[in-house]
């Protein structure tokens, strides 16, 4: 690990300011940060590193009117063991239960889990060999490489990574809103390729919270290879709303978590067993599998008809 300079904030505000120079970095629980650090995958190194973590304020859960708001700094099992949560928007319990392992979870940020950088091994390989097309290259080595673990629904700003944050689809099927120190972006919206992030956020630009309205009926599933810590093969949010429709978002599929409009026609008159299968087979009709990766439709196929069939069965 090469030396930089550890600057704590006191503010948001003040992170948002020093986070604008180009040779600065935030860090929070550092579980992402650091392993990317170590690697020297990325093709700068900060000289600065801020500190969210000494900012006050920013850890809380709370119950706000017909909302949960959760603090960028609450840690991912902080979030799973909340009861608020937990009885309100349970499918982002479920997901933050889900994400890593014991210790990364009590060590990573909700903030950190959805700014994370895309788990790709051409994006990630030690000491930047890949310079692909997140990075501003012209090839995503993927797309003729090893792409087991891509995308199977097509390609965004170039990358075939796909996303990989178990917390992303939960938020988007809920509803929830991203609010930075600059302006509120609904979760739909927050995960788009955009440059070596995973997220529309702009240069100097820091999540504060997520505000989660709550929602009475949501699950999440997720399909790893191991069950004790595994970034997700596909995972699998839905949820109701106030007006009963029901959302269904899945993760790991695209370089962003994708809304599945065309599976959520199909349970527009109720689920069934019949309807959530139809759902299953439409949230996979249009898929675009690479050479290796298309063991990953009949898994996205089972976890949209599965997530679907415990909202109405537990
Ligand atoms: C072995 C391993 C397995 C994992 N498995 C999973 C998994 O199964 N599912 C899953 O979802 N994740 C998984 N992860 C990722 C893990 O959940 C994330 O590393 C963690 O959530 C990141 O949180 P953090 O607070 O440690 O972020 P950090 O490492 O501190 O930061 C991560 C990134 O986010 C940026 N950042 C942090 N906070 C903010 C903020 N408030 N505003 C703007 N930018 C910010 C940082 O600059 C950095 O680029 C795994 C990680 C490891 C190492």
């Amino acid at each position: 690990m090469r030396p930089f300079k550890h600057i704590q904030a006191s503010t948001i505000e003040e992170a948002a300011a020093l986070a604008a120079h180009e040779d600065v970095m935030v860090i929070a629980g550092g579980t992402d940060l650091l392993g990317t650090l170590k690697d020297e995958c990325l093709p700068y190194y900060p000289n600065y590193i801020v500190d969210l973590k000494t900012i006050p304020g920013l850890a809380s859960i709370e119950e706000q009117g017909d909302e949960i708001v959760i603090g960028a700094l609450a840690k991912l099992q902080d979030i799973a063991d909340s009861e608020l949560v937990r009885t309100h928007a349970q499918a982002l319990a479920e997901a933050c239960s889900r994400a890593a392992s014991p210790t990364i979870r009590q060590m990573g940020t909700l903030g950190g889990n959805i700014c994370q950088m895309h788990r790709c091994w051409y994006f990630r390989c030690p000491d930047n060999r890949f310079v692909c097309a997140r990075k501003g290259g012209k090839e995503c080595y993927a797309y003729k490489g090893d792409n087991r673990y891509h995308s199977i629904l097509g390609i965004e700003g170039g990358c075939l990574a796909a996303s990989s944050h178990d917390t992303a689809p939960a938020l988007a099927a809920l509803g929830a809103t991203i609010v930075t120190t600059a302006r509120e972006i609904p979760a739909e919206e927050f995960f788009a390729a955009n440059g070596l992030r995973s997220n529309i956020l702009e240069n100097g630009e820091l999540v504060k919270k997520v505000r989660v309205p709550k929602t009475a009926n949501s699950r999440f599933e997720k399909f790893a290879l191991r069950k004790s810590i595994d970034f997700p093969l596909v995972n699998c949010a839905v949820a109701e709303d106030a007006a009963h429709q029901v959302h269904i978002v899945l993760g790991a599929c695209y370089p962003s978590p994708k809304r599945m409009t065309e599976a959520e026609e199909a349970v527009k008159g109720g689920i069934t067993e019949a309807s959530a299968q139809a759902a299953g087979d439409a949230a996979v009709s249009k898929v675009m599998v690479l050479s290796k990766n298309e063991y990953k439709v009949e898994i996205a196929r089972t976890l949209v008809k599965r997530t679907l069939l415990r909202l109405i069965n537990e």
